[in-house]
Order: structure tokens, then C-alpha cells, then sequence
């Protein structure tokens, strides 16, 4: 209902100033970033109304939030900033103000018990068992640690689902918003992990992944904060990862094994299943160059073809960039710039060589993409041109990189100008004046000249494979 209100204000308020520029903030978005860092930044405000101005306590927390999610800080809500703060994340804070918890909290014995007091029914009851012994299990793999489940009395950590109100201080909200919220070590509440059952929980990618989300809640109950490094479990947002390729990342292991020291028996890392490069199964995520190298990337893994070795090298995104997430889904070079640019989702980084700039990531909605768009799917730099397409779906973006405009023109259907190249782009990258389009298993070479495709090759054929050409 008071969404509802606050909507038909927001229209009153558009035609009662049709010239009201864009950028202005609007008064729900302040509402909603007060709220925001009353909850996760220990924003205080006695009841008075907040001051925006720039040195005002608001001002400074915005800072602090913009410094933690690596945004460029400002002090004043610009929408990336907004745009964060409406992401769905862990109800607890981000900056640490319980004075009741002081230092390093953690749990003075390694033989844990945890106990789920209910069940949500959006899943089967042997799902979320799996979920939750699979999400603690993920912090046993690599400390003393262990869990046993008991089915009465209290255990040291309290599992349930819950919707508002819920018995402590910190109500939920609602759909979406806070998912879930956890306690440090201590007595009583001290570890005990709750999950709004507002969101709809999920063994897989629709709604909210129980397990991604309890894995993160159990890093609090057993004394993790938040991460500012956005490859962190620890980190604040929500991101779907296939809990199937799930892997703790290096952050993690090095918070918690601060506290409780390695396994004693521990257990080999998954080897990752990146497939071989010269498989021609092999779908790339996205391609691009990077002074003079071609780099494929899959998954966790990237190949890097250096133009004086035959073969492809296969290195971890992790190992050259810990704070990136893998599963990258379009790149893109801009040579004369020396600047490369990396997208997941509705983020984007850049790297100057192999460094990434700082006041990165940022959205991509900074480009002129459209709300609706939530994933590139692939992005090439047409050197002629000055031109970058982003291709989503079956239509392409192109913007002006001398300008730091999209054309007016966008978007396009892909068929019209890239006649051939297939129902949908995976990955794609300019080499000497030509476009090669990965779609499916194959790869099209395609000049922009003559609009069309000169010739079709294996996906593999970059990567010192033998027997690519197959017309
Ligand atoms: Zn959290
Ligand atoms: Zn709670």
C-alpha cells in the first residue's frame, strides 16, 4: 500500500514538473538510503531529519558505504549508488556497532551442534537439510571445525525461518530486501542464523539459493564480518553462482583460518572443471585482447593466448584477479586506450594491463542500457568505427566510445547487420579489422566492410588446436 502511494506521488510529482531534470533525487530515494544506512551503517538520527548536506552525518555514511562497495565516493546518492542499496543482501551490518560484541568474537570450541528449529515450505524438507549441512560443511572443509545436527534442546547454532517480527531486534522486511541474518559467537542468540520467509527459498537459480545464502549466514556464526572484496562469499549482496561449481573463495579461507586455523585433515580443493580449451563443446563465456593476447574466458578459468606460443596458457581468474568474480560474460579491448573492459551481470570492471582501475565496478546502466537489460552477453570494440556493440539477446547495443554516448539508434536486431552469425552471441573479439562471433559450438569470421561472413571455424581454433577450418 505505501509502495502504491509513494508511486502515484512520484507521478504527481513528474507532471507538476515535467522540466525537473532526471539526476534530481527523488525524496523515496532518500527515505530509502536513510533507512538503508540506519540498518548497515549505524547511521543515527535521534528522530530529527536527516541533513544531506555534504559533511552531514548522512553525507559521510554514504561515503562509507560508497568506499565499502568499491563505488566512486562522492558523499552525495548518485543512482549507482541507489542501485546498490536496492541489491538484495544479508541483514547484517556492514560496518560492526554492537558494543555488546567487542573485538573478535568466536567460538572457544571446535565440536559445534546446530539444530533447524522449522522449515520453510517454499522447498522439500530433505532440500533444505541438504542446503544447510552442504552450507556448513563449507567452513568444516577448511578448519577443526565440526557440526553435528541435534533434533532437540539448544544447539549452538539455531536455525529458522521467520517473516517481520521475529523475537530479536531486527525485524525483516518483507520480499527481497534483508534475505537472512545471523549472530556472532556467543551465548544464547550468539550464532543462531535466520532466514526471512518473505523471499522465495530455492534449491536452485530462481528466487534465492538457500544454500549460497546459509553458507554466507554461518560465516557470521562463526565470527565473519563482511568483506569488502566482491569475490567473497562474505560480501554483502546476493549473486547467484551454480552451487554445483561452488568453491570457497581465497578471502574466506584466510578470514576464517585466522580464527580457527586450517583443517587438520584438509580436503584437496576441488580441482576446477574447467574443460579443455581444445574440447569443441567448449562454449566461451566471452573473448577479448589484450595487448596482443587473446584471452578465452570459462567459468573460473581463462586461456591466454600469447601470438608466439602455440599453445594456450590456462590460468585462474582468482589466482591474477582475487577481487573478481568468475563466470565473466562479455570483455572487450580498447587498444589505443590500453584498456580493457570485464561485465557480469549489471556490473563492469576495467583494467589498465593487468591491473583493475580503481572506482571499479560500476553499472552498466552508467551506459544508457535500459533497466530491463540484466546481462551482457558479449562486446566488441570496432576499432573503424569508435564504436563498442553489446550483444543481449537477439538485439545489439552500440555506443560511441568518443562520445561516451549509446547511439540513439540502440538497440538493433543482431540479424540485420550480422547477418549469419546465429541466434545468439556468446563471446566475440576484433582481430586485424575482423569480427570472429562465437555462437553455439561454431565461430564466425565476419567483416564489417562486407558485411557478411567469410568463413566458419571451430570455437577452438584460436588456441593451438589442430584440424579448425571446417569450410
Ligand atoms: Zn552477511
Ligand atoms: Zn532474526
Amino acid at each position: 500500500m505505501k509502495r502504491i502511494l509513494l508511486l502515484i506521488l512520484s507521478l504527481a510529482f513528474s507532471h507538476a514538473f515535467p522540466t525537473a531534470p532526471e539526476t534530481e533525487v527523488k525524496e523515496q530515494d532518500v527515505n530509502f538510503a536513510e533507512e538503508y544506512l540506519k540498518r548497515y551503517y549505524d547511521l543515527e538520527t535521534d528522530g530529527k531529519k536527516v541533513e544531506r548536506k555534504s559533511g552531514s552525518p548522512f553525507s559521510e555514511k554514504i561515503r562509507q558505504m560508497q568506499d565499502f562497495f568499491g563505488l566512486e565516493v562522492t558523499g552525495s546518492l548518485d543512482s549507482e549508488t541507489i542501485e546498490v542499496m536496492q541489491q538484495p543482501r544479508c541483514g547484517v551490518p556492514d560496518v560492526e556497532h554492537y558494543s555488546t560484541f567487542p573485538g573478535r568474537p568466536l567460538w572457544k570450541k571446535t565440536k559445534l551442534t546446530y539444530r533447524i528449529l522449522n522449515y520453510t515450505p517454499d522447498m522439500e524438507q530433505a532440500d533444505v537439510d541438504e542446503a544447510i549441512q552442504q552450507a556448513l560443511k563449507v567452513w568444516s572443509d577448511v578448519t577443526p571445525l565440526t557440526f553435528t545436527r541435534i533434533y532437540d534442546g539448544i544447539s549452538d547454532i539455531q536455525i529458522s525461518f521467520a517473516a517481520r517480527v521475529h523475537g530479536d531486534f531486527y525485524p525483516f522486511d518483507g520480499p527481497s530486501g534483508t534475505l537472512a541474518h545471523a549472530f556472532a559467537p556467543s551465548e544464547d542468540i550468539g550464532g543462531d542464523a535466520h532466514f526471512d520467509e518473505d523471499e522465495n527459498w530455492t534449491k536452485g537459480s530462481a528466487g534465492y539459493n538457500l544454500f549460497l545464502v546459509a553458507a554466507h549466514e554461518f560465516g557470521h556464526s562463526l565470527g565473519l564480518s563482511h568483506s569488502s572484496n566482491p569475490a567473497a562469499l562474505m560480501y554483502p549482496t546476493y549473486s547467484y553462482n551454480n552451487p554445483r561449481d561452488f568453491h570457497l573463495p581465497q578471502d574466506d579461507v584466510n578470514g576464517i583460518q585466522a580464527l580457527y586455523g586450517p583443517s587438520p585433515n584438509p580436503v584437496p580443493p576441488k580441482k576446477p572443471t574447467s574443460p579443455s580449451p581444445c574440447d569443441t563443446n567448449v562454449i566461451f563465456d566471452a573473448i577479448t585482447t589484450l595487448r596482443g593476447e587473446i584471452m578465452f574466458f570459462k567459468d573460473r578459468t581463462f586461456w591466454r593466448k600469447i601470438p608466439q606460443q602455440s599453445v594456450a596458457k590456462e590460468i585462474q581468474i582468482e589466482q591474477l584477479w582475487p577481487s573478481l568474480p568468475s563466470g565473466i560474460q562479455a570483455a572487450y579491448e580498447i587498444p589505443e586506450k590500453d584498456q580493457v573492459f570485464l561485465f557480469r551481470g549489471t556490473k563492469y570492471w576495467a583494467l589498465s594491463g593487468y591491473d583493475i582501475v580503481q572506482g571499479y565496478p560500476k553499472s552498466i546502466y552508467g551506459l544508457g542500457f535500459p533497466r530491463t537489460v540484466k546481462r551482457i552477453d558479449a562486446a566488441v570494440y570496432d576499432e573503424d568505427r569508435q564504436k563498442t556493440y553489446f550483444f543481449v539477446a537477439d538485439k545489439y547495443w552500440s555506443y560511441d566510445e568518443e562520445r561516451q554516448t549509446m547511439d540513439k539508434s540502440s538497440p538493433r536486431r543482431i540479424i540485420n547487420d550480422f547477418p549469419g552469425i546465429g541466434q545468439k552471441v556468446h563471446a566475440v573479439f576484433q582481430n586485424n579489422g575482423l569480427l570472429y562471433f562465437f555462437s553455439g559450438h561454431r565461430q564466425y569470421e565476419f567483416s564489417m566492410t562486407a558485411k557478411r561472413v567469410m568463413k566458419i571455424l571451430k570455437n577452438n581454433s584460436w588456441l593451438g588446436c589442430l584440424d579448425n577450418k571446417i569450410n
